[in-house]
């Protein structure tokens, strides 16, 4: 690594983070621990910004890609791939910008990369969008694949062979673990060395062969993660046979991928060496006596023992063995620790609260009495400010004053363990909740369940999701939000058991895996509605979140399945449109998915398809509906027909909410602005015409699309329109969020002569300060109350008030859905003679609309 270009990236990338990752703010020690892993990641870590070009790179990318720092600033990021993918590629922002979420947060593109000097080598590349201090980018992390890729394809070629071999060796275990470390394979060495036959040892967790101690402590997990980070990972330590007895195993995990890159599992080779351990053992007696008696000679010449003691970066301690009283420390121990020399010396670790498991200094001093030294022990440790740490120990015995003491020498490796959770983290983990993210839980879905016993047990996907957590988020802000999801993911790890897995999918949607329920179905049902009902009631109790008072409703889908061959996609979207028939039932509901509603599942993705194709086949059309002023016709409400060429005339409430979600609102939306700006032209030249007014409905997304004003003002000019004969109805949900941007449009809209209206008016949120400062011209009055304004008291006072409050607002007010005289009498009494409804007409095709006219 070269310092000084170093230090260059470093203030690049200090620059380009300053709008950090959405929704995830890098508060103070996040982004430390990003700084970290920018530094020392095994991964280059490069940041491009909208336009492709690298704006930061870390010292890895440089030895990766065999450039100098510096030469990488601005360099569009293509240039790093070979000519035969990049030209395949279209132009880095439209490839990155729409990708949806999971591919985002989830990675896993396999690619070729190109060193300066025009090698080529595999890598893998995840893909993180952020935003930069320039605007949006991408922060790319690579992994350079060479090594995994070789020993892949070394495997590939021997792995008939290897087969035979591993079947005829009975010196090692040799067998393969899944991605979660259950066995998938077992040899004859390691029934041979467990004790375990073939048939016990499929499915059980490898954790099963480890020490309790070493279980408790992390350790197999530990050492799956370690494989997974670095390919393969050695250790030595104590196993547990099936019948208790334990062993002195060497063994080595390896991850195992697919052609991907992709870890599928893990491949296992443990060896019984206690022997010669033994022989080793009494060789490290003789080692230790050795490292006394240098320990001896260092004290017997002080001099030189306070130089190497003091001087030593790592943080050295000499403690009593039978009491942890602390006999000396040197000043790396104090600046780690953050104590004065006064509060350490003479006072024991555990007064101190130097050990924050207390187990460990007991390991310690079992390890120390056994082998009088230990080497490379990775221990945790408490500051005095309270903070954990990991540290990398080595201790022996001395003799202190005639006491037993142990001389340790520690190495603060925190950054590094924080820099190895963060990276497996971001590929597994929901930064904000720390549950299992979609990728993990994907996984563990297609991930079988393990053994022969439990393959007949039923699982259940269960899609939970929070009810009106936006008006939340609005209201209280995203702090207060982000609040709320976290807890609702502790109360979500708490109704559920440990062989369950709880994950959050984006936004306020979390999914539950139940696995090993009962193997009949109905049971199955019942047990997963048992969770889901417990989950509906913690989630309902209430919050205090930053000092407010909040509740929350949830509504559960879920699925029951046990057919593993099933595809995964496919059970998590039927829970999904479960979820949505529990929201429809009321919410605070579950309900699950039954097969009638597959139909719906099959529906969902070609009705998007037949969207697009009805959009290129011009089968949409616009119904006009008459809008009268004192019985005088004022104008119309265009309404959205699709001219299905099987299913005849189709309402908008089948198609506008897919549309909705899939984005070709705006293509729609736009085809209706231009339709409907081309009919006001076209009536402008009759006089029985040229008065009238067309309000076109405007979706959300629509009018949050940064090119809407734009798009709108060069639609009326290109078709001649004028825009005074234009109304646009606007929903009160569309103030709820970035109001202020919303203002913005609209009066930039109003300078040329649109008018605005406020569609169902009365349902949402509306409050009279933000009413008030809305450019608007006319309220709309839901049919609702319409509906019910002769029969049912409250509607007819909803009505009223709505009516008074336009009139006090300086507004017009028309009311829709106006079905009977009756109500048209009792809305004229209170005020209101706008109306529109089936009283009048319904909505028609334009020839029968200008008949009326
Ligand atoms: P909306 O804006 O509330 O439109 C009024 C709906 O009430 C229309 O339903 C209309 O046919 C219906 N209606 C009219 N008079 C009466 C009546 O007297 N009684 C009753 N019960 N209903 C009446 P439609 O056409 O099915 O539209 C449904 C919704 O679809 C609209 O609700 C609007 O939100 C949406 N929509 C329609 N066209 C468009 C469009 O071009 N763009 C967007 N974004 N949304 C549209
Ligand atoms: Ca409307």
């Amino acid at each position: 690594m070269n310092p000084p270009a170093q230090t260059a990236s470093n203030a690049h990338h200090d620059e380009e983070l300053s709008g950090a990752l959405p929704g995830h703010t890098l508060s103070a020690p996040s982004r430390h621990a990003f700084e970290n892993i920018f530094e020392i990641s095994p991964d280059a870590i490069l940041i491009t910004d909208a336009e492709g070009a690298i704006r930061s790179a870390n010292p890895r990318s440089a030895e990766m890609f065999g450039y100098a720092p510096e030469e990488f600033i601005l360099k569009p990021i293509d240039s790093l791939l070979p000519e035969r993918l990049r030209m395949r590629r279209p132009s880095h922002r439209k490839r990155y910008t729409p990708l949806p979420t999971a591919r985002e947060m989830g990675g896993g593109l396999c690619v070729f990369g190109i060193r300066k000097d025009g090698t080529e080598f595999p890598v893998d590349v995840l893909l993180k969008p952020i935003d930069t201090a320039s605007g949006p980018g991408v922060m790319s992390f690579v992994r350079d694949l060479t090594a995994q890729r070789a020993a892949q394809e070394t495997a590939r070629r021997t792995d008939q062979q290897f087969r035979s071999v591993v079947e005829s060796i009975s010196d090692y275990a040799i067998y393969l673990l899944d991605r979660e470390g259950y066995v998938r394979t077992w040899n004859p060495g390691g029934e041979r060395i467990k004790g375990y036959s073939e048939e016990e040892a499929l499915g059980l967790h490898f954790s099963r062969f480890f020490t309790q101690a070493d279980s408790e402590l992390g350790k197999p997990a530990k050492l799956l993660r370690q494989a997974a980070i670095h390919g393969r990972v050695g250790e030595e330590g104590w196993r547990v046979r099936k019948d208790g007895t334990q062993f002195w195993a060497d063994s080595t995990l390896t991850a195992i991928l697919d052609d991907s890159g992709e870890i599928t599992g893990f491949a296992k080779v443990t060896r019984d060496i206690t022997e010669r351990k033994r022989r080793e053992d009494s060789r490290a007696m003789l080692f230790s006596a050795e490292l006394e008696a240098n320990a001896e000679a260092l004290k017997a010449s002080e001099d030189r023992y306070r130089n190497v003691f003091h001087t030593s970066p790592e943080a050295v301690s000499v403690s009593r063995m039978n009491d942890g009283v602390i006999v000396d420390v040197n000043q790396a121990f104090l600046n780690v620790t953050g104590f004065s020399r006064e509060e350490v010396i003479g006072r024991t670790t555990t007064e101190l609260r130097l050990w924050p498991h207390v187990r460990d200094r007991l390991r310690l001093i079992d390890a120390l009495r056994r082998n009088a030294t230990c080497r490379d022990v990775e221990f945790q440790f408490r500051r005095k400010n309270e903070e954990v740490f990991w540290a990398r120990l080595s201790a022996t015995l001395i003799e202190t004053d005639g006491a037993a003491s142990i001389l340790a020498f520690a190495r603060d490796i925190s950054d590094a363990k924080l820099a190895e959770e963060k990276i497996w983290g971001l590929a597994f983990y929901d930064p904000l909740t720390g549950l299992a993210n979609r990728r993990l839980l994907f996984e563990r879905l297609t991930r079988c369940t393990s053994t022969t016993a439990r393959r007949h047990r039923k699982r259940a996907v269960l899609f939970v999701d929070l009810d009106d957590f936006k008006t939340l988020n609005d209201t209280l802000g995203h702090q207060v939000g982000d609040m709320m999801l976290q807890e609702v993911g502790r109360r979500l790890v708490n109704c559920i058991r440990e062989t369950d897995i709880v994950g959050r999918m984006g936004g306020d949607e979390f999914v539950v895996i139940l696995e090993d329920l009962s193997d009949v179905s109905e049971h199955a049902a019942s047990q997963a509605k048992g969770v889901a009902e417990k989950i509906l009631a913690a989630i309902a109790l209430p919050y205090l979140l930053d000092g407010h008072d909040c509740h929350s409703a949830s509504s559960i889908g879920i699925t029951v399945f046990g057919d593993h061959k099933k595809d995964i996609n496919e059970v998590v979207k039927q829970a999904d449109i479960a979820m949505y028939q529990a929201k429809e039932a009321g919410r605070n509901t579950v309900r699950f998915f039954a097969p009638e509603l597959q139909a719906t599942v099959n529906d969902r993705a070609t009705a998007e398809d037949e969207i697009r194709h009805a959009i290129q086949k011009g089968q949409f059309l616009l119904y006009y509906q008459p809008q009268v002023d004192s019985g005088k016709l004022i104008g119309a409400e265009a309404l959205l027909r699709w001219d299905h060429p099987a299913r005849g005339i189709v309402l908008p409430d089948e198609f506008i909410p897919l549309a909705e979600k899939t984005g070709l609102i705006l293509f729609l939306g736009n085809w209706v602005l231009e339709s409907a700006c081309s009919q006001i032209a076209a009536w402008a030249s009759k006089e029985e015409t040229s008065r009238l007014t067309i309000s076109v409905n405007i979706s959300v997304k629509q009018m949050r699309h940064p090119g809407f004003v734009e798009h709108l003002l060069s639609t009326l000019q290109r078709t001649g329109a004028d825009p005074k004969r234009l109304r646009l109805e606007l929903t009160e949900s569309m103030f709820v969020d970035n109001f202020e941007e919303i203002i913005a449009k609209m009066k930039r809209l109003k300078a040329h002569g649109l008018r605005f209206s406020v569609d169902d008016f009365g349902t949402g949120y509306s409050c009279l300060s933000y009413l008030k400062r809305l450019p608007i011209d006319e309220l709309k009055i839901e049919r609702s109350f319409v509906h019910d304004i002769v029969t049912d008291v409250n509607s007819g006072a909803i009505a009223e008030s709505l009516i008074l409050l336009s009139r006090a607002l300086g507004l017009s007010v028309i009311a829709e859905g106006v079905e009977t005289d009756a109500q048209r009498e009792h809305l004229a009494r209170l005020g209101c003679s706008s109306y529109q409804g089936w009283l009048f007409s319904q909505p028609l095709p334009i020839h029968q609309f200008q008949s009326l006219c």
